[in-house]
């Protein structure tokens, strides 16, 4: 799915480099952010393809930057994934309540963190033809 835009919404520099890293590896077209105000801005005025979006962020966090994302209805399209530390039972459908496509535990599987994308990335795609 080389040349979709990703927005990776991340304030840990160690994970954005490693995300920004393996994502350009596979041609993909990054955007960052550092905090949930950057980030949501970015989600509506940039219009990604999909949003990575880390749960502990400063300023918004992450659940209410992807809630207020889906009141645009005009980013009903973008895919939102949350990366969360908190992978814990339940969390799945807590996330798929609160707007997001699904989520990715940190730290990171790198084959299933890429194979997560191009999924969705890829069911995007077929929609539009
Ligand atoms: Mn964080």
């Amino acid at each position: 799915m080389a040349g979709k835009k990703v927005l990776i919404v991340e304030d840990n520099e160690q994970n954005m480099e490693l995300f920004r890293d393996l994502l350009l590896s596979q041609g993909y077209t990054v955007m960052e952010a550092m905090d949930g105000e950057t980030g949501l801005a970015k989600t509506l005025t940039e219009a990604p393809d999909l949003v990575l979006l880390d749960i502990q962020l400063p300023k918004i966090d992450g659940v209410t930057v992807a809630r207020r994302v889906r009141e645009h209805s005009s980013a009903n399209n973008i895919v939102i994934i949350a990366l969360t530390a908190h992978a814990m039972k339940g969390d799945r459908e807590d996330f798929l309540k609160e707007g997001f496509n699904d989520y990715i535990a940190k730290p990171i599987n790198i084959k299933s963190f890429l194979q997560t994308i191009e999924n969705h990335l890829h069911r995007t795609s077929n929609c539009e033809q």
